[in-house]
């Protein structure tokens, strides 16, 4: 398939993505509860394919049959919301109390674009293509939930590659960006409580102090991650709040004492390997001090970790469709997280980051994804459903 021809086709439905993704921008959702948003998205891609509906979960995936048989490429869009208050200023800004700050209604938007480019073009198609329209995005397992409900198998076989794509806010430019290996980090949680035995502040050998050894963790925590874990490849774990005592009283020994903290790596092997240093190293410090503690780890994402030949093709891809300047390479990953990671554990492929930072807005007054105040450059969509649909073409063809 002609990648000129596509990308011609694509611009020609810019208006339309346009009008998709604003009115998706008026109706966001959260977490795993999208009933509107999946009945706009399901609406606008019946037509295009056999569309397999998981309403309890909000997700959909549409299955493409091409005109010549062949495998099965997977493509992402995924579709929830933020808890923000829009503060954009925007004639289409939400006020609902949510936000697409993260950009995911351009991600909708694409993905109904790849589509229609994809249906339309089916006779050359070598093999299906499903698309996901996930939901659960945002730290609440869409992706996993889908996999869990073989949701990428509609075809009958598993897909021998998937792309997905991420916009930015922020971004200096509206520019492809992806590397090869590990692109963003797994994000998750943990939770520390310290459980010692309360008392007199006078005489606090008379009961267990928790804040000792929770402030000995918080500290121990840093040491771990830097003289256990190699430099090169990273691990974060950075405590976000911690909670002992209370506000009114100092003479008071409390009985616990907690904080919570989030954990980065980029690489699956710290993934493991972390949780378990961190709660050995939790362990013994309890002990040494006397008391009990708790260590509770959240469901967390995966490191979103691309097969080379995969950014290859998105390279040569978009050197061919959009001139090679318009391709960047990363040279690290970011520490972001992203659920896209569970499909690529199971799928190869890759993720695709696209600029679209707010044309109206000097580069230092952008606000970035998640921010209330996040503006996107909804001109890219062209190019990123087109992308995604040549990606598909292109992984069939080969
Ligand atoms: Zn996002």
């Amino acid at each position: 398939m002609d990648s000129k021809s596509l990308l011609a086709q694509a611009q020609q439905m810019q208006p339309e993505l346009v009008q998709h993704r604003r009115h998706l921008h008026t109706i966001p959702e959260f977490g795993l509860e999208l009933p509107k948003t999946l009945a706009y998205v399901t609406q606008a891609v019946e037509d295009l394919g056999e569309l397999t509906v998981a309403p309890e979960i909000s997700c959909a995936v549409l299955h493409i049959k091409g005109g010549k048989p062949g495998p099965t490429v997977l493509l992402r869009a995924d579709m929830d919301a933020l808890a923000v208050t829009e503060d954009t200023g925007l004639d289409f800004a939400s006020t609902n109390g949510f936000m697409h700050a993260c950009g995911h209604d351009l991600h909708m938007a694409m993905g109904i674009g790849a589509a229609k480019l994809l249906h339309t073009n089916r006779a050359e198609l070598a093999g299906d293509v499903v698309v996901f329209f996930q939901s659960g995005e945002e730290g609440h397992g869409g992706a996993d939930l889908m996999l869990e409900r073989q949701m990428h198998m509609v075809s009958g076989s598993l897909p021998i590659a998937a792309y997905g794509l991420h916009v930015f806010s922020a971004a200096p430019s509206r520019n492809f960006a992806s590397r090869p290996g590990p692109m963003m980090a797994s994000a998750g949680d943990v939770i520390v409580t310290f459980t010692g035995k309360g008392g007199h502040g006078s005489m606090p050998w008379g009961g267990k102090d928790p804040i000792t050894p929770m402030v000995q963790a918080i500290n121990a925590i840093q040491q771990l991650t830097t003289k256990s874990f190699d430099a090169f490849d990273q691990v974060i774990v950075n405590v976000g709040w911690v909670r002992a005592g209370d506000t009114h009283t100092t003479n008071i020994v409390p009985e616990t004492a907690a904080f919570g903290a989030t954990i980065r790596t980029f690489s699956r092997e710290n993934f493991t390997r972390i949780r378990t240093e961190l709660e050995n190293l939790m362990r013994s410090i309890a002990a040494g001090f006397g008391v009990e503690v708790n260590v509770e780890f959240s469901a967390a994402s995966k490191v979103v970790i691309n097969t080379p030949a995969n950014v290859d093709r998105v390279k040569a891809v978009v050197a061919e469709a959009f001139g090679k300047e318009r391709y960047e390479h990363m040279d690290q990953p970011i520490p972001g997280g992203e659920d896209y990671a569970s499909i690529l554990e199971v799928i190869p492929g890759a993720f695709v980051f696209l600029g679209a930072p707010d044309p109206t807005a000097e580069p230092q007054n952008r606000h970035a994804n998640h921010s209330n105040k996040a503006v996107y450059d909804d001109s890219v969509l062209a190019d990123g459903a087109a992308l995604l649909a040549m990606l598909a073409f292109d992984a069939l063809a080969s």
